[in-house]
């Protein structure tokens, strides 16, 4: 198999991994097979004992899911990735395989809303505790490391409010304690961001948001090293089993091969339309990295190479004003799913952050009158004419 790790990401994303069958076949083969054939009994032995190297059963390897776990692994430019049946369970998985009873975590405050039920109803029942801090705050995220804490754990940039972290000073504050630092990179993918190159140990992905990016799949992904990823959190999901099936994974890896032209496509038209938002007079407010307006536009600058495909804005009038805007909107969709093709609209206020008190939004900075978008690859105009009917109604 060619060796593309000296190639640009664009080439990565469209050639690592594959390998072809004795057919020939010019796109990547599905192989939707639950197990393998050995040609003798000793064959079988020696793959059982680990003798010899090769397929065995699904569960534990597959030629599809490892061409997409290979081309990830490459783009993200991590020794080893290991492909998971949804994004929540890549969490879980590298949680179980490298965590156990009695350590701790330090997670940003600002992260999906099912990682927080992860975290604070699930893994706290197996004796693993884990505190909630303010993600661009390097003071609180260091008061909070003890002895036990093994892991730090964040998104950037946040959802829905756009907040950064600084990888490289986290991951410095992270390694200084003998910690892991972990980063979930799916705002970014590794087109606008490569955590592993900025110190990060595990970069974790639901496949499901722009690496599928036409909203198609449920999936997810684990990259790092040969030892916690390739070892550890591979040898639980061998076991425990929340792999991606071969069909998700062709899915995925077709994808890939466009995602860094999508991503550029949805960072230019967020931009566009954050840039028109912010001369909107019922628009009190914009969320959006790339706005000079943003107090963190610096470091996102530097830390990523375009500013994503979410822009969040607050309107006057709150949440009357918000869902009705919302239910004028005629092309972008009312679901919570993002990094689809399709453009995306959310009220976080009632639904993605709905559960929380009203203190805690208040808290989070989630206003009555917050909209979120995740513009997708329409016609930029097209959008905009469409928030704009929707604002002089
Ligand atoms: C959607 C999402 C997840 C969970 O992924 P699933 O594929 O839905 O399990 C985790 N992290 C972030 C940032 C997400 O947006």
């Amino acid at each position: 198999m060619t060796d593309y790790s000296e190639y640009e990401l664009a080439t990565r994303a469209v050639r690592a991994g594959q390998q072809r069958s004795d057919e020939g076949e010019h796109s990547e083969a599905i192989y939707p097979t639950s197990s393998f054939v050995f040609s003798s009994a000793a064959e079988a032995a020696a793959r059982f004992s680990g003798d010899q190297p090769g397929n065995i059963y699904s569960r534990f390897t597959n030629p599809t899911v490892r061409t997409f776990e290979e081309r990830l692994a490459s783009m993200e430019g991590g020794q080893r990735c290991v492909a998971t049946s949804s994004g929540m369970s890549a969490i879980l998985a590298t949680c179980a395989g490298l965590l156990e009873a009695g350590d701790h975590i330090v997670s940003s405050r600002s992260i999906f809303g099912t990682t927080t039920l992860l975290f604070s109803n699930v893994l706290s029942r197996f004796g693993i505790e884990t505190t909630f801090v303010s993600l661009s705050d390097i003071n609180s995220w260091e008061a909070a490391i003890r002895p036990e804490t093994r892991m730090l754990f964040l998104e950037t940039p946040s959802n829905p409010l756009t907040e950064l972290c600084d990888i490289k000073q986290l991951s410095a504050l992270a390694h200084s304690h003998g910690c892991l630092l972990v980063v979930d990179n799916c705002f970014c993918t590794p087109v606008l961001q490569q955590p592993l190159a900025l110190g990060a140990d595990i970069v974790i992905h639901s496949a499901t948001k722009y690496l599928d990016g036409q909203g198609r799949c449920i999936g997810g992904a684990v990259v790092g090293d040969d030892e916690r990823v390739g070892r550890d959190v591979y040898g639980f999901l061998r076991t425990a089993g929340p792999t991606m099936s071969p069909f998700n994974a062709w899915v995925f890896l077709k994808g890939l091969e466009t995602l860094s032209l999508r991503m550029q496509a949805h960072c230019s038209s967020a931009l566009g339309i954050a840039q028109w938002l912010e001369t909107q007079a019922a628009v009190t407010r914009v969320y959006h990295p790339g706005l000079a307006s943003h107090p963190q536009h610096e470091l996102a600058s530097r830390q990523q190479q375009g500013y994503g495909g979410i822009v969040s804005f607050e309107l006057q009038g709150g949440q009357q004003a918000a869902w009705s805007l919302i239910d004028s909107l005629q092309i972008f969709s009312i679901t919570a799913n993002l990094g689809d093709a399709k453009s995306t609209v959310t009220h976080p206020a009632t639904t993605t952050h709905g559960r929380l008190t009203a203190e805690q939004r208040e808290e989070a900075g989630i206003s009555d009158g917050l909209i979120r978008l995740a513009v997708g690859l329409e016609d930029t105009h097209d959008l905009q004419n469409d928030l704009a009917a929707g604002l002089s109604a």
